[in-house]
């Protein structure tokens, strides 16, 4: 009889610390066997507390997943206090975990996390898949391209991202230490989340068929492009956002100077900022829908360069 990797799985705590409310703040991680030799699979989500979307998916593919071979290790939840307040940071010092990897043991809590992570997650795994999205208020589309193992074309986003990498993040830290890591940007925003939960599962399973975990070849979409100049558009002025593109037109063009949002202050009603396409055409890779908060420096879209789109 078959049983699912959730059934066959062993689940630890590893302790980070004690936290000055007396709870103990520890990250749960889940070791499943395959059914035969294969490489290591690490996957991870929570990095960031806001990005609840991730940790769904990682649940979901583990409930879902049935014969493999290899070794999963999986850690669905990296900052817990984060993930709670439902924040990008960690509220105990306010740092954000993906810009402090390898983080240090005796650092700020933050460092500590990232420490653990590397000691603990690392040297188990041959490759890793590390699951974000667009955070309380935004919708994300693409996925990295930082390395030549394959991976993030198998992951099957239609939009591959191959700007440099975060110094501190984890993604960065685990490639240069030999370990292959894809970084989904999917969903958040609270929009089509079974789309994009499901869109993240594909994405795991194509990854661990291109590692002959699973047999069959990666199922992605028919257009994927690579683009090499991307712009995180933050605005100059805090308000509310009214945004003329939603979830539902990620991955479309728009041409120079369309009109994204406008930013109103809400005590006054007048208008603070006029945010335009940048390039043409401007692809949109991260949105808002059409109200949303915003403050100074925000995420407020992602925009990439059509122009410079390459076929995969
Ligand atoms: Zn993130």
């Amino acid at each position: 009889m078959t049983t699912t990797a959730a059934e066959r799985r062993t689940t630890e705590r590893i302790p980070v610390a004690t936290i000055a409310n007396g709870h103990t703040l520890d990250l749960v991680v889940h070791t499943i066997e395959g059914d035969a030799e294969g490489p290591r699979l690490g996957l991870i989500a929570g990095i960031h507390g806001d990005e609840p979307l991730g940790v769904e998916t990682v649940r979901r593919f583990v409930d879902e997943l049935g014969s493999f071979r290899g070794r999963l290790v999986v850690m669905p939840v990296a900052n817990p206090y984060a993930f709670q307040a439902l924040t990008r940071n960690t509220p105990l010092d306010m740092n954000n975990l993906n810009r402090v990897f390898p983080g240090a043991r005796d650092g700020m809590l933050t460092e500590q996390l990232a420490a653990t992570i590397v000691e603990t997650l690392l040297p188990r795994i041959d490759y890793l898949v590390d699951f974000h999205s667009g955070g309380n208020l935004a919708t994300v589309d693409y996925v990295y391209l930082h390395d030549q193992s394959g991976l993030a074309e198998a992951f099957g986003c239609e939009i591959l991202f191959r700007g440099p990498s975060y110094e501190g993040s984890l993604g960065d830290y685990a490639r240069s230490n030999g370990v292959p890591t894809v970084v989904s940007e999917l969903g958040g925003g609270q929009q089509r989340n079974e789309h994009y939960v499901q869109k993240g599962v594909r994405g795991t399973l194509n990854v661990m068929r291109k590692l002959d975990m699973l047999d069959g070849e990666p199922e992605v979409p028919e257009r994927q492009v690579v683009l090499d100049e991307m712009v995180v558009l933050r605005p100059h002025e805090g308000g509310l956002m009214l945004s003329n593109v939603d979830a539902t037109r990620l991955g479309e063009q728009v041409p120079r100077d369309f009109e994204l949002a406008r930013i109103v202050n809400p005590y006054t009603f007048e208008t603070l900022e006029r945010i335009t396409a940048p390039y043409d055409p401007t692809l949109l890779v991260l949105v808002r829908e059409p109200v949303t908060k915003v403050d100074p420096g925000d995420y407020g879209f992602i925009l990439a360069n059509g122009a410079t789109a390459k076929p995969v």
